[in-house]
């Protein structure tokens, strides 16, 4: 490490909690802000491929995650009505063998307990609970940051890792309302005790229908299959991100899907079912200012289609934590991290928005034709999970 700076980190979720590990872990003093008075995760899946796990392995916690999680097989493309495969993506071994690293189902909350736990093994008082931030000031001595609850913080850089709804985003680029995506998530675990026991091999699964589809897989060592059912719904007019909403609606939104998935919904506690707005933001022309930036959702937010939102967040974290240690000058590392991730992550931005296409057809034809030319296995390994943000050149734009 070149220069031992203190680094203040807004926002306890997936991605700065990485973040808060990995420069802790790297010599910085580090202490991370969040807005609630415990830290959680939704109680649902995320998937990370091998350009996330790696950093999780450098970090020191990929073993104990992957003990806990669920290491799938493949990835299955099928049409919704009459399970026809019409493409694949190998895992197991063939993903950990050719990109260095495994791909794991996770369930949320055992991730993010296991990054806490890093986190607070490398420094017993960086976490900070309860400590939403309204507004940050900067000058060239440091940043100081403002919380609601009038108190405030002093250091040397800011990573504002607070999700889509940020203040530090807001602040740097001026507020503006999150754009919904025009579709919708249900949000669904199914204890596997409520399923047949022959009911689907570790493998996930993407049942793909006009204007929907729905991907299930397994997490929390089996112990739970989680699905995403993603529904476009252009008039949806609820308040609210993250709603109850009825299980009838969900099972009438996958009428005439496969008889598999229609024992996932009819296995669903009818009152757990969730509906998310997706939403997304345009893209940013430049996320760094002198002491100040942005990591994760906060930066680059995305539809979930290719399963890499988390995925980034990390990624930016490892490439955070490189420029800290190759750059003395903070607004020069800073512009250096900036530089190294904004072409990928908004290529991933763009790609996954195309998926909504690609993913929900009107005709069993349509599909085979769009997957015939474009095979997600070879394409994806060609630029997306091949990707090492521990290793890729700093100085080129990777994309
Ligand atoms: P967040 O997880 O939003 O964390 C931000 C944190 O900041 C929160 O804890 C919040 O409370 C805190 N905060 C906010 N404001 C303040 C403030 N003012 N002061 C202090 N703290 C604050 N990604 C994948 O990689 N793989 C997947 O399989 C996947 N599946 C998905 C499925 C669905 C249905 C959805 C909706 C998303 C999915 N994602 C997936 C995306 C992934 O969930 C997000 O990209 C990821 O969680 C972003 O992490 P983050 O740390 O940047 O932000």
């Amino acid at each position: 490490m070149t220069t031992r700076r203190k680094i203040l980190i807004a926002g306890g979720g997936i991605g700065g909690m990485t973040a808060a590990g990995l420069l802790l872990q790297a010599g910085h003093d580090v202490e991370i802000f969040e807005q609630a008075p415990a830290l959680g995760e939704v109680g649902a899946g995320v998937q990370v491929s091998a350009n996330a796990t790696h950093v999780l392995r450098h970090l020191g916690v990929l073993d104990q995650l992957a003990a806990i999680s669920v290491r799938p097989l493949r990835t299955e493309f099928r049409l919704h009505d009459t399970a026809e495969v019409v493409s694949q993506i190998p895992l197991g071994d063939t993903h950990e063998d050719r990109f260095g690293a495994p791909y794991l189902h996770v369930y949320r909350p055992d991730m993010l307990r296991i990054l806490e736990d890093r986190v607070r093994q490398l420094s017993a008082s960086a976490v900070h609970l309860g400590k939403a931030l309204e507004r940050y000031e900067e000058d060239k001595q440091g940043v100081a940051l403002h919380f609601a609850d009038g108190t405030e913080a002093h250091g040397d850089v800011l990573i504002g890792a607070d999700g889509i709804k940020s203040v530090v985003r807001a602040q740097m680029h001026g507020k503006e309302p999150a754009n919904y995506t025009g579709n919708v998530a249900w949000r669904v675990m199914v204890p596997a005790e409520k399923l047949p026991s022959d009911f689907q091999p570790p493998i996930f699964v993407n049942w793909m229908g006009p204007d929907k589809h729905m991907v299930v897989y397994w997490v929390n060592g089996g112990r739970f299959l989680n699905f995403v059912g993603c529904v476009e719904k252009p008039e949806w007019t609820q308040e609210g991100w993250a709603i109850k909403a009825p299980w009838e609606d969900m099972k009438a939104d996958f009428v005439g899907f496969h008889p598999d998935v229609q024992t996932m919904i009819d296995a669903a506690d009818k009152d757990s079912c969730f509906c998310w707005a997706l939403n997304n933001r345009p893209r940013l022309n430049f996320w760094s200012t002198d002491r100040v930036t942005l990591l994760g959702d906060s930066a680059h937010p995305t539809l979930p289609y290719m399963a890499q939102g988390a995925v980034m967040a990390i990624e930016d974290a490892a490439v955070l934590m490189r420029v800290f240690d190759e750059f003395d000058d903070t607004t020069a590392a800073l512009k250096a991290y900036e530089q190294a991730r904004i072409d990928r992550t908004a290529r991933i931005v763009n790609e996954s928005s195309e998926h909504a296409r690609l993913f929900h057809f009107q005709t069993h034809e349509e599909f085979r034709e769009a997957f015939g030319r474009k095979d997600p296995s070879k394409d994806r390994g060609l630029w997306l999970y091949n990707y090492n943000p521990l290793s890729v050149s700093l100085t080129a734009q990777q994309s």
